[in-house]
């Protein structure tokens, strides 16, 4: 087992279980987070008996960056995985930080009908380790600190909620990452039962959910999960964790030219989440391999903007990253290398 995939009080439970001094857990931690160390031998302030029992039960195998594309203020990392399964992340250069979009399963089981990365279906899921390893091994090559974390790869966090957790503690944890909760965002397509449980958790995380339609029928055909969890449920499990956490959501919603993008569906929208403490995060679709789809012109952003605006709800466009070299929403595949 990967020593990155214990939590911080499951590897004290660990030392407590071989007879060892709890206190351990804050010096190995520091080892892993702190100094990334690559092997145990470099553990100086443990007794050589100790490393050895360490050795016996772990590794630390770094998941291994094959590929790096950079562009103007992106750059997407191609990871080879022990199994030799492939996963893809994204560093994007903020004025306000840098965040990495990390990637949660090999594959995804969703289908939604625009993105690429479900093309395969879902291979298996990411260990929590393989997801810590993302952000530590891509820090150690850009030589800066990463400040947000997007759980916007690859994958959907909610279809492998345990490992999801078991990331966000590491990541938070000050003897871990240390990221604070308010700069981790998790995006799911609404598997209804987790938001409760994620709810329940009262993390102060940020929870994105990628509606897209505003409608059943509509969001039948956009994305496959609204045939097991129609809208209206999804909608009360959203009122359930604001109201458990008294944090905000984000609604993402993709533009899809002459699919979603008239004057009505932004009506439609705005009644659906109106009451919600709310914003909405228009994304002008991406591109991809099956041409299915078409990103509206700016003027039709634009308007579709204005008239959510006009309604007092919170908006934003987000801004394009990383077409030029396939990194942006949609398009991250977990492709064997070419
Ligand atoms: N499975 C999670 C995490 C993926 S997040 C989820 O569904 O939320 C990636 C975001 O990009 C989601 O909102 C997804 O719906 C969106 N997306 C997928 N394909 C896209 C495309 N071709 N263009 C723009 N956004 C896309």
């Amino acid at each position: 087992m990967n020593i990155y995939d214990l939590t911080f009080e499951e590897l004290e439970n660990y030392f407590l279980d071989i007879e060892e001094k709890k206190y351990r857990a804050s010096q190995v931690f520091k080892w892993l987070y702190k100094e990334r160390v690559l092997s145990f031998d470099e553990m100086t302030d443990l007794s050589k008996e100790l490393i050895s029992k360490l050795k016996k039960d772990f590794n630390i195998n770094y998941p291994l960056v094959v590929k790096e594309e950079h562009d103007k203020d992106v750059s997407k990392f191609l990871f080879k995985l022990n199994d030799n399964e492939h996963i893809e992340s994204v560093v994007m250069y903020h004025d306000y930080g840098i965040s990495l979009c990390v990637s949660s399963q090999v594959g995804c089981n969703m289908k939604c009908s625009f993105c690429e990365s479900g093309k395969r279906g879902r291979v298996r899921n990411l260990l929590p380790s393989e997801m810590i390893l993302q952000v530590i091994q891509i820090e150690k090559i850009i030589k800066k600190r990463i400040s947000h974390i997007v759980v916007m790869g690859i994958g959907e966090p909610f279809d492998n909620f345990d490992n999801l957790v078991t990331f966000i503690k590491n990541a938070n944890n000050p003897k871990g990452l240390e990221i604070g909760a308010r700069h981790i965002t998790v995006s799911t397509c609404g598997i209804v039962p987790k938001i409760y449980e994620f709810a329940n958790l009262s993390y102060q995380v940020n929870l994105a959910i990628s509606l897209h339609a505003s409608n059943d029928k509509l969001r039948d055909e956009l994305m496959p999960i609204n045939k097991v969890y129609k809208l209206e449920e999804l909608i009360e499990s959203i009122k359930y964790y604001l109201k458990k956490t008294n944090r905000r959501v984000t609604f993402e919603y993709i533009l899809l030219k002459g699919v979603n993008d008239k004057k009505e569906n932004a009506l439609e929208l705005c009644k659906l989440v109106k009451d919600l403490n709310c914003y909405i995060n228009l994304i002008p679709y991406n591109e991809n391999s099956d041409k299915k789809y078409k990103k509206p012109k700016n003027d039709e952003i634009m308007k579709f903007y204005d008239i959510i605006k006009k309604e007092g709800i919170n908006v934003t466009v987000r801004r394009e990253f990383g077409s030029n070299i396939s990194a942006a929403c949609g398009q991250l595949r977990s492709k064997k290398e070419e």
